[in-house]
């Protein structure tokens, strides 16, 4: 659940951050409002991933993304940012709380018209778009809910998504945790039969990338 790049000491992160991170000040600030209110603040996605996926986001020309997980509200803010104008995030969040505070940070960044927030959970949700014909129409799914059901959502963003089009799945390496064998706890495994899952499927192709914690980028195949 590590919110900074995995494995590398703190010297060299600051470094990486120093050279390359360039935060706008509303996601500064809603990133500095979350880790001072939110207990949770670790489940927030590090800077430069955040930054990573914009990237992502202008280089596939995504207009349609999914959101599985607001939290706060940094993942959505982030993509909603780079997206070009008209373009849409379908944001998922089940806590009421983390959705009014991430829907403030989005009115301040002036893209709350780009995110429409769906305060249910994301199955339902998720369910409801492919039951309204929304099956191959988005560009970029960000999966970073309950873990536990993690291929409920990858499965459903897999039909949601495009062919050709990018799912992104977060906390793939879970702090290190799914490299000990010794750590069996149900979290646990199931991010590693999640991620031994993706290995094996023949619908996309795939990079595990030791950003954050682990972002696994799934493209569906066209
Ligand atoms: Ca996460």
């Amino acid at each position: 659940m590590a919110n900074q790049t995995l494995g590398i000491e703190s010297q060299l992160y600051n470094y990486l951050l120093a050279v390359s991170l360039r935060e706008t000040e509303v996601l500064a600030q809603l990133r500095q409002a979350t880790a001072t209110s939110q207990s949770m603040a670790q489940m927030q996605i590090a800077p430069e991933q955040g930054q990573f996926m914009a990237l992502l986001i202008q280089l596939i020309g995504a207009k349609k993304t999914l959101d599985i997980g607001v939290f706060t509200g940094y993942s959505a803010l982030v993509v909603a940012l780079a997206l070009p104008q008209g373009g849409k995030v379908v944001a998922c969040e089940i806590n009421q709380e983390y959705a009014e505070f991430a829907r403030h940070w989005w009115q301040k960044a002036g893209v709350i018209d780009k995110i429409d927030l769906h305060l249910a959970p994301a199955q339902d949700t998720l369910a409801l778009l492919i039951a309204n014909g929304e099956v191959d129409s988005f560009d970029f799914a960000f999966i970073d809910a309950d873990k536990s059901n993690y291929d409920t959502y990858y499965e459903q963003a897999l039909q949601l998504v495009c062919p050709g089009g990018l799912i992104a799945i977060d906390n793939v390496l879970w702090s290190g945790r799914v490299a000990d064998p010794n750590i069996q706890d149900n979290r646990t495994n199931k991010i590693r039969d999640f991620n031994q899952k993706l290995h094996q499927d023949k619908r996309i192709n795939l990079s595990l990338v030791p950003i954050a914690d682990g972002l696994t980028l799934a493209r569906k195949l066209p």
